[in-house]
């Protein structure tokens, strides 16, 4: 078993697609075995994703990430890191296959509804930022 690292952005919560995308995770056999409905402050999203600070669209990035409520989750299943960057689709839906999350709900390559990590050091980082052992079962 493999766990992975999600996000339910600001664009989705706000459109109320947070229930069509946890069953979309659940039908393709993920166990949810953490989950948070929070809002993340900005220094909280620029921490999460400090690897791309350096990038043009960081500071436009981050207040998106921020400007409204967000599902934090931990995801089960064998091969979860590439399952769940498979079910989300490309990072511009423009480019995201048929059937996909982000193909079916994201606005653009920046409001693209979902987060999953893309590497077992990233998703140990991405968990551990957002919740102790305590809080995974
Ligand atoms: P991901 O792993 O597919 O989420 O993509 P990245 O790690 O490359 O980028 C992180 C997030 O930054 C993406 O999910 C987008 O929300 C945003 N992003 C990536 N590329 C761009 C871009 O060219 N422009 C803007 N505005 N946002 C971007």
């Amino acid at each position: 078993m493999e766990r992975t690292f999600a996000i339910l952005k600001p664009d989705a919560v706000e459109r109320n697609f947070s229930g069509k995308i946890l069953e979309r995770i659940e039908s393709q056999g993920f166990k949810i075995v953490a989950m948070k409905r929070t809002l993340l402050s900005k220094a909280q999203a620029e921490g999460f994703y400090d690897v791309h600070k350096e990038r043009p669209f960081f500071p436009s990035m981050t207040s998106t990430m921020s400007s409204g409520p967000v599902v934090l989750l931990v995801l089960e299943k064998e091969n979860a890191i590439a399952d769940w960057r498979k079910l989300m689709g490309a990072t511009n839906p423009a480019d995201a296959e048929a059937g996909t999350i982000r193909k079916d709900f994201a606005e653009n390559i920046e409001r693209n509804s979902v987060h999953g990590s893309d590497a077992t050091e990233t998703a140990a980082f991405e968990m551990s930022y957002f919740f102790s052992q305590t809080e995974i079962h």
